[in-house]
């Protein structure tokens, strides 16, 4: 037992122990230990940012909470930190700062000034998960831009087409023309906008057919006009053919029950593609295509006089000409939702190119029931995967447009056009860079033509479950498959854990993880998303400087229930940093007055000690279920609480006059003291990991390398728990309580002593109590001369004992 000193440097140990914990190799993961179980956290690799903000703490405060408890409950635990490098906004970033297009370089020279620029925002990210103390094992960190990794990438893909599951083909998909790149559903954000809609003339045999549009520069694509069957205003018309404004093309009428004849005038414009429903309806009416718009986001010949205009120059010249030519018959604004794409906010378009494909769609039954099956912290978060799962219309569009990612590795021969893949064993391979040594089989030419697309970055990402578990160089990896747990913010459910849930459903046919701990946002101060625009952003380095990380982790923890998305507070942080220093106040008492005690003395309890560990053994089991069930806020609050409220502003008051005594009544507090302090800390373990162990250091560690993280967790010990102790032990808390409060009226000084105190109790058992309690309350209170009488009498009552009744002279 050492002393704890009277200052403490909060910020000073925090580093220091991040430090000693690394050197220790506490967080090790042993790969060769079979005597305790196993126990896989599924870390999502961060796409880093070079910034590491309150909602990065909240993820991984959480990430860090299940590691440590789980350690504690006996797990060999497995916690990767891996780096999601690939991907757009890197090679945005790379343009930028070395002022050149991407193209202007071979692709392998682009690529490494990449790699060099996402290294910084790694070093600026993994220090602040060090420094918020995450027991990452450090020696499982990787990249996702690794050789390594990319060949397990590669493998993957090409395991999956084996099977099948992956294909190349001509189908509409999502399209930025800014990034000139295909995306992903899951990449298109929804945001609501007021755009126009326009109602324009088309062409009848005799008059006109008015149709609203909010999209008119797609009228030269209009490949046909749908209208309801059941609409009787219509349904007369199916079968003849309507004149596209401004052209004398011809278009044929439909019948189309996925007409809304409630929308605009109840007839619709089919083009492609203007939105989603043309896809549907073209596929299902076998419908020409006409191809309108380029990559760039420029109208092609196809749109006449317009080529070569940008999307919205060419709507502006389109609603013009149709003025013009007295064809528009009305404009109105229109609240609209409008997809985005995630990266640069420009609005989607859906063009028809030539792409890969996973073939998600055929699975959707399957991620559906293995997310039924699988348990999910809060439970009901299981509902966003399946409704999003059941949302999707199309397979996941693999291919991108783009160079810092993993390469398809695939050729083409020159001279017959017949697709080579590349076999594993030449993995991993950048196709433009080398060159197969084979001739093509189909017709033995020697000359290649490389795959220049590359894969999504979510399709590197979504292969963690197994690449941490060790796939596929481990023959043992399935000791760490499926993953125990995967941990994500509600905000990436439909990316980070739909694919990671489809894509090893289709690569081992199991799911990817067993359970998925879900956090929500954090909002900025004032309740709003955080932003820096809005002026309510908190940046990490502030927080941790000012409290440290544990007072963050408090506010992490506590800030709401597991899966709600909670404000940033100063408030709870600076409740969590005040809660430390009582805590530290407490230990510091505790470690003068144990110095020299040995743990093995036998003494009787009396009746606070007793009150107080029957008090805790509840709080264990109410943190332990907390900790269990991911309800992170109970737990914390649980402890918090009976640590300020019960341990020390009552417990600690009334029996310090014992710890200055000597006898058996100063060695049953001095055991209660050192039994209950070491259970608390190892309660507050996986919250507070660097404060506990800088105490556990002093109070109880024993040699080299003993860490409290390494420490059993508490088990519940029922024989502990007393109810009766409770109830007269909160007797006699109430009598301190108000005869102090009444001390404090009259205006008596604490320490100074009272002659007389005289208690009445109207029944025998808090007669009992009181007179159990007799000397914990005259000595706290300095009273010379008590008594306790049963019956009535007294002039001052205790609050919530009604039959209780004292005066004091
Ligand atoms: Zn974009
Ligand atoms: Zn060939």
């Amino acid at each position: 037992m050492r002393r704890l000193p009277k200052k403490i440097d909060f910020l000073e140990f925090e580093e220091r122990w991040e430090r000693i914990w690394e050197e220790w190799g506490t967080n090790r993961y042993d790969w060769e230990d079979d005597s305790r179980p196993r126990y896989s956290i599924d870390t999502p690799p961060p796409y880093p940012s070079g910034d590491f903000h309150m909602g990065n703490v909240l993820n991984w405060t959480y990430f860090d909470m299940r590691a440590r408890y789980k350690r504690m409950r006996g797990y060999n635990v497995h916690f990767p930190q891996g780096w999601d490098c690939h991907g757009l906004p890197t090679e945005v970033a790379v343009e930028k700062a070395y002022k050149i297009r991407r193209s202007d370089l071979p692709p392998d020279e682009f690529r490494k000034l990449c790699e060099g620029w996402i290294e910084q925002y790694i070093a600026v990210m993994k220090e602040a998960v060090i420094r918020l103390g995450c027991s990452v094992d450090w020696s499982l960190e990787y990249r996702t831009m690794q050789p390594e990794y990319m060949r397990k990438v590669q493998l993957s893909f090409l395991m999956l087409c084996d099977k099948d599951m992956i294909y190349k083909g001509e189908h509409p998909i999502n399209w930025c023309p800014r990034c000139e790149t295909a995306i992903a559903d899951a990449e298109v954000e929804r945001e609501k906008r007021t755009g126009r809609i326009y109602t324009v003339a088309f062409g009848l045999e005799d008059g006109e057919l008015p149709i609203a549009t909010t999209r008119p520069e797609y009228i030269p694509a209009c490949v046909a006009i749908g209208v309801n069957p059941d609409d009787d205003r219509f349904n007369h018309l199916i079968g003849d053919e309507a004149t596209i404004p401004l052209s004398d093309r011809r278009v044929p009428i439909i019948a189309d029950d996925a007409v809304d004849s409630s929308f605009g005038t109840g007839v619709m414009m089919i083009c492609t593609y203007g939105d989603k429903a043309d896809v549907v309806a073209v596929a299902k009416y076998r419908l020409p295509v006409i191809k309108l718009i380029d990559g760039k986001g420029r109208m092609t010949g196809a749109a006449g006089k317009y080529e070569g205009m940008g999307i919205e120059e060419a709507r502006r010249a389109i609603v013009a000409d149709l003025d013009g030519a007295g064809l528009l018959r009305r404009a109105e604004s229109l609240p609209q939702e409008v997809g985005i794409c995630w990266r640069c906010d420009t609005p989607i378009e859906i063009l028809v190119t030539n792409q890969w494909f996973m073939r998600t769609m055929s699975l959707t039954e399957d991620v559906v029931r293995t997310t039924m099956e699988i348990k999910w912290f809060p439970d009901w978060m299981r509902y966003r995967m399946v409704d999003w799962a059941r949302s999707l219309d199309w397979d996941w569009v693999l291919s991108r447009q783009r160079v810092f990612a993993t390469p398809i590795p695939a050729w083409y021969c020159k001279r017959c056009g017949q697709m080579r893949m590349a076999a594993p064993e030449e993995l991993p391979v950048d196709p433009k860079i080398t060159t197969p040594k084979a001739s093509c089989a189909e017709c033995g030419s020697g000359e290649w033509e490389p795959e220049r697309d590359v894969l999504d970055t979510w399709f590197d990402s979504s292969l963690t479950c197994a690449i941490h578990a060790g796939w596929p160089e481990r023959l043992d990896w399935r000791n760490l498959y499926p993953a125990s747990i995967h941990p994500s913010g509600h905000d990436i459910i439909r990316t980070w854990a739909y694919y990671l849930m489809v894509r090893h459903l289709a690569l081992f046919g199991e799911t990817a993880y067993s359970s998925a701990l879900i956090n929500g946002m954090v909002l900025g101060t004032d309740g709003r998303k955080m932003s820096k625009s809005l002026g309510n952003f908190v940046a990490t380095p502030e927080v941790f400087k000012k409290y440290g990380a544990d007072a963050a982790r408090q506010w992490a923890a506590t800030g709401g229930s597991t899966g709600t998305d909670i404000p940033f507070r100063w408030a709870d942080v600076e409740y969590g940093w005040r809660f430390m220093r009582k805590l530290w106040n407490a230990c510091r008492l505790a470690s003068t007055q144990l110095e020299g005690f040995d743990p093995e003395t036998e003494a009787e309890p009396e009746l606070l000690d007793r009150w107080v560990l029957s008090r805790l053994e509840r709080v264990v089991l109410m943190a332990t279920e907390g900790f269990e069930e991911c309800n992170y806020m109970s737990a914390t609050e649980a402890v918090r609480n009976f640590v300020w409220h019960v341990f020390c502003d009552h417990y600690l008051e009334a029996v310090k006059h014992r710890l200055y005594s000597e006898g058996g009544e100063k060695a049953s507090a001095q055991r209660t003291l050192h039994y209950a302090l070491r259970r608390v800390l190892q309660l507050l373990a996986p919250v507070m990991p660097h404060l506990t162990e800088e105490i556990y250091s002093a109070m109880y560690a024993k040699g080299e390398a003993d860490s409290i993280h390494l420490s059993r967790w508490p088990e519940a010990d029922g024989s502990l728990i007393d109810e009766e102790a409770e109830r007269q032990g909160d007797l006699i808390i109430a009598v301190i309580r108000d005869i102090r409060r009444e001390k404090n009226r009259l205006g008596i000084p604490l320490n100074t002593p009272l002659e007389r105190l005289t208690i009445y109790a109207e029944s025998k058992d808090e007669a009992e109590a009181i007179t159990l309690g007799l000397d914990d309350i005259s000595a706290t209170l300095k009273v010379e001369e008590v008594e306790v009488f049963e019956g009535e009498g007294g002039t001052l009552g205790v609050d919530g004992y009604p039959g209780v009744r004292f005066e004091m002279a």
